[in-house]
C-alpha cells in the first residue's frame, strides 16, 4: 500500500471539500466536537445497514477494526479464497485507497456490490452515485469481476404491519451503467485528492459546501473570523450570502440594504440600531380570533428509519410527549397536563384518547408552527378513525402563535432573522429561557427519549424523563406568556 491513505469516507469528504479531505488527514485536533445529533445519524446508518443484510442472509462478516486495516484486507481475502457467497464489510485496497463494501454478494456473473443508504432515495448532491463508483474503481483494480453494482435505499411508501419484510421496507436500484459511466472523474479525483494531501494545506474559503450536503467537521475552525453580526444571518428567500461575502460584504452593516427584499432590509435596520418594530393593528386582528376555553398545545416526536410500530412508514412523526396548558375562561387560573410515553410501549393510542379528553371540542387550540401539530393530529387521526371527528374538532380549532412573528407584525434585532418560540421567547419573556436547560430543542428530545428507551438505569431514565417533562412544559407557558406579552403592547 502506499504512503497516501484515502478512505471512501475521506473520498466523499474530499469531493465535498479538498480542505476538509487535508484537515481531517492532517490536524484532526480541529475538528469540531461530535454532536450527539451526528453520532445518532451515524448510528441509524449502521443499523439499517445491518437490517439490510436481511435482504440476503447467512453471509460473513469483515469486522471493522481501525487499528487493523491489514487484518480486515486478509481476512476478505481468506473469504473470497474460501469461497464465500455473500460478504458483508468485505476490505479492499489498491494503491492506497481503502473501501468497506456493505454487502459483496457472488451472482451469475460476477460479484454484486450493494451500497445501502438510510435516505429515501438516491441523492445526487450527497454523491450517493460517487460513493458506489469509488467502491467499484477500487474492486476493478483489484481485478475483480463485477457484473452488477446496486444503491439500496429505504422506500418511504412502506407500511409495517407485523414483521419487518425486509425486501419491502428497502429499494434497490440498478446504478451499475452510472457508476461504470463516471469511472473517468473518480479517477481524476483521486488524483487530485493524492496531490492534494501530498502538498499543503489548500487555500479554500468558506462557501456552500460547507453545509452541503453536510455539515463539515470544520466549520469551528474555518467560519471564526465571521463576527457577530454577519450576512450569514439574513434569512430569507432571494438573499444570497456568499454572494455577499465573496464581494467582501461580511458585516450587517456594510451590507447595500436596498439590494434586499423587504423582509431582510427590516432585519439589517432593526440589527444595526438595535431596535424592534411592530404593527399594533396586525397584532391586535390576530389577537382578536382566539376564544376561551383557550388551550395551549406542543408535540414531541421521534423518527425512525426502520418503523417501529403497526401502521408506521419510515421516517414518519411519532408522538411520544405532550404538554397542555390552559385557561377555562378569562381571568381563571392558569392549568396544565402533561403526557409522556412510558419507554419501548406503542403511545400512540394513549396520546390520541388524553388528547380528545383533555381537549374540549369547542376549545380554540393555539400552537407554534401550525403544520407540525396537524401532521401529528393527522396521523393519530389516520392511525385510530374512531376518533377522526374529535381529532377534526381540534384541527379545525388550531391557531398559529407564529404567524404574527413570520409575518414581522413583530420583530426584534434579538430574533436574528428567525421566528421560531426560541427566538421569540426571550425577547418578549426573558425571564423564561431555554438556556442551560438539559433539553433545549426537539432533536434533543427526541434523541433523549431514544437514550431513555435504551437505557436500563433507573436513575438515568428518571432523570431524562424530568428534563423532557421540564422542556415541554415550558414550550406551551412560552405561548402562554407570549400571547399575554402581545396583548399587552
Ligand atoms: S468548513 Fe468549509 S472550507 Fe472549511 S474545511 Fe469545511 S467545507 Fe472546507
Amino acid at each position: 500500500m502506499s504512503d497516501i491513505f484515502i478512505s471512501k469516507t475521506q473520498f466523499l469528504k474530499g469531493l465535498q471539500c479538498l480542505k476538509s479531505l487535508y484537515l481531517h488527514k492532517y490536524h484532526p485536533e480541529l475538528m469540531d466536537e461530535v454532536s450527539e445529533s451526528r453520532e445518532a445519524v451515524f448510528q441509524s446508518g449502521k443499523d439499517v445497514g445491518v437490517l439490510a443484510r436481511g435482504l440476503y442472509p447467512g453471509g460473513v462478516e469483515i469486522l471493522f477494526d481501525s487499528n487493523n486495516f491489514a487484518k480486515q484486507l486478509e481476512l476478505t481475502k481468506a473469504e473470497i479464497d474460501g469461497g464465500a457467497e455473500i460478504i458483508y464489510e468485505p476490505a479492499f485496497s489498491h494503491d492506497g485507497l481503502f473501501i468497506k463494501a456493505d454487502i459483496f454478494k457472488k451472482g451469475g456473473r460476477g460479484w454484486e456490490l450493494y451500497e445501502i443508504k438510510n435516505s429515501t432515495k438516491i441523492k445526487a448532491e450527497a454523491f450517493h452515485l460517487e460513493d458506489v463508483a469509488f467502491q467499484y474503481y477500487v474492486l476493478k483494480e483489484n481485478g475483480l469481476s463485477i457484473s452488477k453494482a446496486y444503491l439500496v435505499h429505504i422506500n418511504n411508501q412502506y407500511e409495517r404491519q407485523g414483521d419487518i419484510e425486509v425486501d419491502k421496507l428497502f429499494t434497490i436500484n440498478d446504478v451499475t451503467k452510472d457508476v461504470k459511466d463516471i469511472q473517468k472523474k473518480i479517477k481524476e479525483h483521486i488524483n487530485i485528492q493524492k496531490n492534494i494531501l501530498n502538498g499543503k494545506m489548500p487555500k479554500i474559503d468558506i462557501d456552500k459546501y460547507c453545509s452541503d450536503p453536510y455539515d463539515c467537521e470544520f466549520l469551528g475552525h474555518c467560519w471564526e473570523h465571521i463576527p457577530e453580526e454577519s450576512v450569514f444571518d439574513l434569512k430569507g428567500r432571494g438573499i444570497k450570502q456568499f454572494e455577499l461575502y465573496q464581494k467582501g460584504i461580511i458585516h450587517l452593516k456594510d451590507v447595500p440594504i436596498k439590494l434586499l427584499p423587504l423582509a431582510a432590509q427590516l432585519q439589517v435596520d432593526c440589527a444595526l440600531n438595535k431596535k424592534c418594530v411592530m404593527s399594533k393593528a396586525a397584532l391586535r386582528d390576530f389577537l382578536d380570533s382566539p376564544w376561551y376555553p383557550l388551550y395551549f398545545l406542543d408535540f414531541e416526536t421521534f423518527t425512525s428509519p426502520i418503523p417501529l410500530y403497526d401502521g408506521t412508514k419510515p421516517y414518519q412523526k411519532i408522538p411520544f410527549q405532550y404538554s397542555i396548558h390552559y385557561l377555562e375562561k378569562e381571568g381563571s387560573n392558569l392549568k396544565h397536563h402533561a403526557f409522556l410515553a412510558v419507554p419501548n410501549t406503542d403511545p400512540r393510542k394513549e396520546i390520541a384518547v388524553n388528547l380528545i379528553q383533555q381537549i374540549p371540542k369547542n376549545a380554540c387550540v393555539i400552537v407554534y408552527n401550525i403544520g407540525f401539530e396537524k401532521s401529528v393530529l393527522n396521523s393519530l387521526k389516520a392511525w385510530f378513525p374512531e376518533y377522526e371527528d374529535n381529532i377534526d374538532g381540534i384541527i379545525n380549532n388550531l391557531h398559529d402563535l407564529m404567524i404574527p412573528f413570520k409575518n414581522q407584525h413583530f420583530y426584534s434585532w434579538q430574533m436574528k432573522g428567525s421566528y421560531s418560540i426560541k427566538a421569540v421567547l426571550p425577547v418578549l419573556v426573558p425571564e423564561l429561557s431555554y438556556e442551560g436547560m438539559e433539553i433545549s430543542d426537539g432533536d434533543m428530545a427526541m434523541l433523549a427519549y431514544k437514550k431513555m428507551c435504551e437505557s436500563t438505569d433507573p436513575s438515568e431514565i428518571e432523570g431524562i424523563r424530568k428534563a423532557l417533562l421540564e422542556y415541554c412544559k415550558l414550550d406551551t407557558l412560552g405561548m402562554v406568556r407570549i400571547l399575554e406579552a402581545l396583548k399587552n403592547f
